[in-house]
Order: C-alpha cells, then sequence, then structure tokens
C-alpha cells in the first residue's frame, strides 16, 4: 500500500491485488521508527498516525535477572530534533487503517490471489486464481516472506524456522503501577533468543508486550494464534520482578513462530521487482522489517517517477535498497544491536525520500 501510495502521489496509475476477502483488526502493536515514520510523513499518513500512537521518550536496555540498566538514549524530544521524524508506537491495524485512506479510490482489488505472472519486452500480465489475467507496465511484489512471484521468478532459498517463538500482548498501563511504560523497554535475556521488549501505545493507555523465548521444534507461522498464559509466564519466571510484574498482567497473549530467509541474490527481473518481506524477511529484533519495507517504497517510488524504462528503473532500485536491507537483515539475526552500546543514527536518519540514486548527478 505504501508504494501505491507513493506512485500515486507521482501521477503513476496502480492497482493492487491482495488475496484476503477484507482488511481486519489483528495482529498487535508495531514499532515505527524514525526512518519508517519519516516514510509515512512523505506519504502524507503520518499525521493521521500519531493520533492513535505513542512516542517513547527513552529506548532502555536491561538484563534479563539483575534488571541492570545497560543503556539509556533519548528518543523524545532530542530524537525528533535529531532525526527529523519521532519513534511512534501503533496497533498495526491502524496503521494499515491509515495507508487504506491514502489510497485512490478502486485501488484495491480484495480476494484477489496471485498464481502466475508473465512477461515480455513490453509489459506484465498477472494471472489470478480466479482465472482472471491484467496486463500493466510492471509489477511489484509485495506478497510477504511467502512471496509468490519470488518463487515463480527468483532463486527462492528455504524458508528456515529460526528455533524461537514471539508472543504479543496489549493490556492498560493503569494495572501497572510504578513499570516505566513511558520508555521502550527491552530486557535483554539469558540468550539471544529469550527477551522481552515493552513500551506504550494509543497515547499512553496501554502497552505493548514483546516476547521471544527458545522452541525448538518447528512451530505454527500465525497472526491470530493464541498462546497459553501460563507457557509465556514460566519461560520467563528468572526473569527480574519487574519484568515478571508485566507478564503477571498478560491475558490473552498472541503467538507466532519466527522464520526467515536466506537474503536473495537478485531482487528485479525485468519488469517485476520484489519489495518488502518478499525480498528481505529478517527477525523483528531491530524492528525494521516493515520500515525496510516502507524505505524499500519511497526509492522506488522515487526509481519510477524519474526513469521511464521500467526496467532500469527497478534495476536502479535495487542498487540503492539491496546493500541496506542486506546489513540489517544481518545486524536483526546477530540481536547484538543497542544492547550495552552502539550508534542508532546509522538506521534512524536513512531518509530515503532523499537518498542518491545512480545517476541522479546526471539527471539533476
Ligand atoms: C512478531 C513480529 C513483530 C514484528 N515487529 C515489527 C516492528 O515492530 N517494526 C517493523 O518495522 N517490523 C516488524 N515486523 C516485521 C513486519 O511485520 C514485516 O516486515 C512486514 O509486515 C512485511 O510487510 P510486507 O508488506 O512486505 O508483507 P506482509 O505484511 O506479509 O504482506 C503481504 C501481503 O501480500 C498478500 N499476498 C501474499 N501472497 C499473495 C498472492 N499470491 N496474491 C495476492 N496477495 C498475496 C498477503 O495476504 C499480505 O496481505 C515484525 C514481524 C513479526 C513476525
Amino acid at each position: 500500500m505504501a508504494a501505491a501510495i507513493a506512485l500515486h502521489r507521482r501521477g503513476i496509475s496502480v492497482a493492487i491485488f491482495e488475496q484476503a476477502q477484507a482488511f481486519r483488526r489483528i495482529g498487535a502493536a508495531i514499532n515505527l521508527t524514525p526512518n519508517a515514520v519519516r516514510v509515512l510523513d512523505g506519504l502524507g499518513v503520518g499525521q493521521h498516525l500519531r493520533a492513535a500512537s505513542f512516542s517513547p521518550e527513552f529506548r532502555v536496555s536491561r538484563t534479563w535477572d539483575t534488571g541492570e540498566e545497560t543503556l539509556r538514549l533519548e528518543m523524545g524530544k532530542l530524537a525528533l530534533h535529531k532525526y527529523g521524524s519521532p519513534q511512534l508506537m501503533v496497533h498495526r491495524a491502524d496503521l494499515l487503517t491509515a495507508l487504506e485512506n491514502a489510497l485512490p479510490a478502486g485501488a484495491v482489488h480484495l480476494n484477489s490471489r496471485l498464481i502466475a505472472v508473465d512477461q515480455t519486452a513490453h509489459g506484465v500480465t498477472i494471472h489470478l486464481e480466479d482465472g482472471t489475467r491484467r496486463r500493466f507496465d510492471g509489477l511489484i511484489a509485495a506478497d510477504g516472506i511467502h512471496s509468490t512471484v519470488r518463487q515463480l521468478l527468483f532463486e527462492a532459498p528455504d524458508l528456515t524456522y529460526t528455533g524461537m517463538v514471539a508472543y504479543r500482548d496489549i493490556l492498560p498501563t493503569a494495572r501497572l503501577g510504578n513499570y516505566e511504560y513511558q520508555s521502550f523497554v527491552k530486557w535483554w535475556g539469558p540468550t539471544l533468543k529469550s527477551q522481552l521488549v515493552t513500551a506504550a501505545i494509543n497515547g499512553g493507555s496501554e502497552l505493548f508486550v514483546f516476547a521471544t523465548k527458545e522452541e525448538p521444534e518447528i512451530s505454527r507461522e500465525s497472526w491470530s494464534a493464541k498462546a497459553e498464559i501460563e507457557d509465556l509466564r514460566a519461560a520467563f519466571a528468572g526473569y527480574h520482578a519487574e519484568a515478571r510484574q508485566v507478564l503477571a498482567e498478560c491475558q490473552a497473549p498472541l503467538k507466532t513462530a519466527l522464520y526467515v530467509r536466506a537474503p536473495l541474490h537478485s531482487w528485479e527481473a525485468g519488469r517485476v521487482a520484489l519489495l518488502g518481506d518478499a525480498c528481505h524477511a529478517m527477525v523483528p529484533f531491530m524492528a525494521q522489517g516493515a520500515a525496510m519495507g516502507l524505505e524499500d517504497a519511497a526509492v522506488l517510488a522515487r526509481c519510477l517517477e524519474r526513469d521511464e524504462n521500467i526496467e532500469s528503473a527497478m534495476k536502479a532500485y535495487v542498487a540503492v535498497r539491496k546493500q541496506r536491507a542486506s546489513r540489517i537483515q544481518q545486524a536483526s539475526s546477530e540481536n547484538e544491536w543497542l544492547r550495552s552500546s552502539g550508534n542508532a543514527d546509522w538506521v534512524y536518519e536513512y531518509d530515503a525520500w532523499s537518498i542518491p540514486i545512480e545517476g541522479d548527478c546526471l539527471t539533476a
């Protein structure tokens, strides 16, 4: 949707084909770091999001058992001043609604599952499950970690189960006593696979809780599967009392297995390009999965605006984006970023609306 809005705002007509029958209010919260919010502001949806979000004052790292604070990074006014955009914690559904409202009327075709793609030197034809065919100048495949288009047109490394499951829940901050809900707090666990993250959403009235634990057996990937609350509490029984206090207030956590794919060699083939998780799915430990998709959208729209040759525009997009997304995929897997030191600037200050595109100086 972000790519469609960015293209539409540049006068390029778009159509979205989505397999779901409707957009539903599922999932929990999403952390939109300043680089992601900058893209959303450029799409004209940032103000709408701010109303339903919460901007944390600090980013805090704490040690799971002792509670020792190992990092405190100012995120509130200082981040706004430094990066030009805040960090926003929002419900996923509010992000989707904000994007949906900014789309051109009639652009979204629901219940439209793509099953095949053909391309010639002049255009791309998509084949939908219901037998419909539609022809376009180009195709952007933002079809997620299981991308059909990637399987059809690109090398497709196997999906790898990370050996971890993630829990997510939302609870009222009023139940938390003195817990520091105004900050984004990451409790670093005894292993890299164990962690607990808390951050307020919805004007500070609710707390988003995200936790991961090791689960060696292959587990189910789902956005709406319910977790056993006792399993969650048992897995964090050794954590500091303040962390356990948060889990004691959780009531209906969701559980999803975490999967990743190895980086792809290429993201474009002729008039087709991949975007988002379709080309760079990552573990969510830097909160950069959706952020990378948003950055992709802005850069791709800029490339297509300045170059009528779709094939070379797609190549320019990948040239700008691949190195950054791959670096963040890698750093997310390592899960050490901002544990006790580290620089947030290389992630947060990226401006997808102004990052140079190859050949910029020639066309300026
Ligand atoms: C537990 C967890 C927490 C996360 N937290 C954060 C966070 O805080 N911040 C952040 O930036 N990122 C986060 N992420 C990552 C983020 O959720 C993803 O990177 C992001 O959703 C990817 O967006 P996407 O549009 O590329 O793919 P998706 O969100 O997967 O969307 C793909 C869409 O394509 C549709 N589709 C698929 N196949 C077809 C087809 N054949 N035909 C038609 N439609 C099709 C799907 O129905 C879906 O609507 C998190 C991920 C997880 C698992």
